[in-house]
This record gives structure tokens, C-alpha cells and sequence, in this order.
């Protein structure tokens, strides 16, 4: 990590920046102080909290080359949150626009690739290991030919979700609550299944809750072998 992403650093011309936008969205009087810089967030957030009588703005900097365009846009979403304006359609455009493409999106994983690191999680849990199950379904249904990833139960429950796959770190994790004599082996298997296709299906998207489900995708989840009955265990545990 170099020291340029260690600290946050101040955006040149970013006061200059605030005090055009406040006056452009309508705001009236005298605009705050402001500090705004670029910190190493890793994905694209902006941040805005008030000390005192300073308003401290945080942009990812993800966003250190983005065009002027898209950072008053950014400054515009940031002081409509403290000042609660509606803002016209042309300004709130330009940082959507940004924050949705492709070239985006695919800087944003490589840089959590990065910065994101696995999370301690261990394979072998008292009732199942994941890495034998992986290397099983691995040579069953992808000719042994996915890369193994970091995989591991998490360490606390979750009460959403089943399974994730994270492309920036790597990493499968399974929900710990399933780790237990009660939940059949298929069901956990189809779990990790699932997360196996979201690795061999890597989307733009970075994150446990972004990933999308295309037809080609759901097509293949279908070659589980008990997918269905996998499905109505999974649906009876989320109740
Ligand atoms: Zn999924």
C-alpha cells in the first residue's frame, strides 16, 4: 500500500467546488466551511458529516480522475442529503452515469481486489468441510476445472443470507447456522454450488448482495441434482 492511499488527501479546487454547487442547487447566504478529500474507501462511497461549523466530505478515491462534471454532480447528491434539495435531473445525471458503467464497475473490483482481504474463516466446521465438498462438486459438475477459492463458514450466523461469493477478495463464505447434523449435505452443497457458478460467472458487481442471477446462470443451477428439493429445504429454513 503506497502512502498515497494510506491518508486521505484534500481534492484540489474541492472548497471551490462545494461553494459553486451550494450556490447552483439553491441554497441562499453565506456556504459553510468545507474540507473535502479523497479517501481510500474501498468501493465508490461519498461520505458528508458535520464538526462544528465544518462540513467534512469524504469521495472515494476512486473518483480522483473522474471529470468535473461527475464530482459537482457527487458535491450536488452530498449537500442535497444535509440541505435537502430536489435536484434537476442534469446534475444529479453525471455521477449516476459514472457510478454505473462498466469501465466503473471493473475499476471498482480490481481495487478491492486489493484492498479487500479474506476474512479468518475456516473451511472445516464441526459438522461439514468445504473444501472437501468443493473439490467434490468441482470434479462433478465443472470437470475439476474451477480455481478453488478462499472458502469458509463465517464466523458469526447470518439471518439473511445462505451464501455469498465476494470477487474482490476472492472468497465463498457460508452461513455458519448451517454448519449442523440437522441440515442434509445436499443442501449445503447446493449452497456452495451456487456460489461455485457466481465464480465462474464473475459479474462487474463486487460484494455479497450485488451479485446478478442471469438466465445462462439459472439454467445451469438447474444441473444440481436435487436442485428442487435443495430449494424447498432452503425456503422452509429462510421462514
Ligand atoms: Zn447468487
Amino acid at each position: 500500500m503506497s502512502p498515497r492511499t494510506r491518508n486521505s488527501n484534500l481534492v484540489p479546487g474541492g472548497v471551490a467546488l462545494f461553494h459553486r454547487v451550494f450556490t447552483r442547487i439553491g441554497c441562499e447566504g453565506r456556504p459553510p466551511h468545507f474540507r473535502v478529500e479523497f479517501y481510500p474507501y474501498s468501493s465508490l462511497v461519498l461520505t458528508i458529516r458535520r464538526r462544528e461549523d465544518l462540513l467534512i466530505v469524504r469521495l472515494s478515491d476512486l473518483l480522483s480522475r473522474a471529470p468535473l462534471g461527475v464530482l459537482e454532480s457527487a458535491a450536488a447528491l452530498l449537500l442535497s442529503r444535509v440541505y435537502r434539495r430536489r435536484l434537476p435531473r442534469a446534475l444529479v445525471q453525471p455521477y449516476l452515469t459514472y457510478a454505473r458503467s462498466g469501465r466503473t464497475r471493473s475499476r471498482i473490483s480490481r481495487m478491492r481486489g486489493r484492498r479487500v482481504r479474506p476474512k479468518q474463516a475456516a473451511p472445516q466446521g464441526r459438522q461439514y468441510d468445504l473444501a472437501a465438498l468443493f473439490d467434490q462438486l468441482n470434479s462433478k459438475y465443472f470437470s475439476g476445472e474451477l480455481r478453488r477459492p478462499h472458502i469458509g463458514w463465517s464466523v458469526r450466523g447470518w439471518r439473511r443470507q445462505f451464501g455469498c461469493y465476494d470477487p474482490g477478495p476472492n472468497q465463498i463464505l457460508l452461513n455458519r447456522r448451517m454448519d449442523r447434523s440437522g441440515i442434509p449435505q445436499f443442501v449445503v452443497e447446493y449452497v456452495l454450488f451456487h456460489e461455485m457458478l457466481h465464480v465462474k460467472h464473475p459479474t462487474r458487481r463486487s460484494g455479497c448482495t450485488l451479485v446478478s442471477h442471469s438466465p445462462e446462470f439459472r439454467a445451469e443451477e438447474k444441473r444440481f441434482d436435487q436442485f428442487t428439493l435443495a430449494r424447498k429445504v432452503l425456503d422452509h429454513l429462510a421462514r
